[in-house]
């Protein structure tokens, strides 16, 4: 459970969030998934300090005196997980013995806070819950309606109690273009929610925009972002470049071996186990997987787009990476989609409880493409060896 954020105090004039943020709430033991297991969770020493002189059961007492673990050069403490990979603060029944007994003051930040993140931008604090919740992956994939975003507004700022990710001063000097980074992420937002055609075509048609705003950008002309984005309003989405958009065909000998390379440099999971045949990636098992899963999707075609919506906020963008242009940003957000479709397929090949399944492995992107700064570099350089310089390049990916 480790936040990206910079951990900038929040000072927002509103709050942007999707219609589901403002009742999320941990589903606790009823969660078929718990976070609580396998993830490394950091606490502060002031933290830990506090829950070792809270008054509490003997049983919860020795759990606290055995289970930190101070970290090498750093201040911090990890809770090391029991034999089966738990939490051992984990009850039998899935609940947090600390929050049951003590409350939720005793947590740590990180478990708090968790699945939510924040992003602040000109005054305007953009909040998701990320997709390693299972809970916020059932929410996106039954409720068609919950990434329309809403303008809150803030109670005081103790209402505000996660820490929201904010550019630093200089970067908003030398990346003029993070300046615009709400007018972007509105744009986008709006591309991308727009039902009339399909996602993979509103995702390349945010391709074609990211493109053209990074020439301008390159050329110093960030200031005119308003402007290119009222002329790209104007010009994107024309009936002949929809048609021709719609009609892309899967490309397997070009996206298998970039998704490959993704899952093995990123992803790190075992579901092309699913399409193989005597030992070996079996394509027509796998296309039978991506028929089932399109199939799905084709039924309720709000999950993928709802999936598409979240990441945008949750893995920050337009801008992942300040120092890499828009459109190399843009890349990451493409291969995370592409990632997920490549899961879904997987998953749907094997046919048990595939729905479950694909929800679960959503958890995937959410850890490969959000919760791991480093990946940023590594997937924009795989996007570059597989020659996705280009909108073109990128929609074989996603198709
Ligand atoms: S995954 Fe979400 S719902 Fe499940 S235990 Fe964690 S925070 Fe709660």
């Amino acid at each position: 459970m480790v936040i990206f954020m910079k951990n900038e105090k929040a000072r927002a004039r509103y709050l942007r969030q999707p219609a589901y943020y403002k009742d999320f709430s941990c589903i606790g033991g009823a969660c078929p998934i718990s976070c609580c297991l396998v993830w490394r969770v950091d606490w502060t020493a002031a933290e830990v300090e506090k829950l070792k002189n809270a008054e509490c059961s003997e049983h919860l007492k020795s759990l606290i005196d055995s289970s930190f673990n101070k970290m090498e050069n750093s201040e911090k403490y990890i809770v090391h997980m029991d034999e089966k990979n738990r939490c051992p603060f984990l009850t039998e029944d899935n609940f947090c013995s600390i929050q049951r007994e003590l409350g939720e003051d005793y947590l740590s930040y990180t478990c708090k806070v968790y699945p939510r993140r924040s992003i602040l931008s000109g005054g305007v604090m953009y909040r998701c819950c990320n997709l390693s919740c299972y809970h916020v992956v059932d929410t996106l994939c039954n409720d068609k309606d919950c990434m329309k975003l809403e303008n809150i507004l803030p109670k005081s700022s103790q209402a505000i109690r996660e820490k929201a990710y904010k550019d630093k001063e200089l970067d908003l000097i030398n990346y003029p273009e993070l300046r615009y980074r709400s007018d972007l992420f509105e744009f986008f937002y709006e591309i991308l929610s727009d039902e009339s055609v399909s996602i993979e075509t509103s995702v390349i048609l945010g391709a074609l925009a990211a493109q053209k705003l990074s020439e301008y950008i390159g050329k110093g002309k960030a200031d005119m972002i308003p402007d290119i984005i009222k002329a790209l309003r104007g010009q994107l989405g024309n009936k002949e470049q929809l048609a021709s958009i719609e009609n892309i065909k899967p490309n397997y000998m070009h996206k298998m071996p970039f998704l490959f390379e993704l899952n093995k440099l990123i992803i790190k999971s075992n579901l092309f186990d699913n399409v193989k045949s005597d030992g070996k990636f079996y394509l027509p098992k796998y296309i039978e997987g991506e028929n089932a899963f399109n199939k799905y999707i084709e039924e309720n075609p709000f999950v993928l787009r709802n999936i598409a919506l979240n990441l945008w906020i949750e893995i920050k963008m337009p801008y992942r990476n300040d120092s890499m242009t828009l459109f190399e940003n843009y890349g990451n957000y493409i291969a995370a989609i592409a990632a997920a479709k490549m899961l879904g397929a997987c998953i749907f090949a094997s046919g048990k409880d595939p729905v479950k399944g694909f929800k679960a492995a959503l958890a995937y992107v959410s850890r490969s493409f959000s919760h791991n700064e480093n990946n940023v570099k590594i997937i924009d350089e795989l996007i570059k060896k597989y020659n996705g310089v280009s909108p073109a390049y990128l929609a074989v990916l996603i198709k």
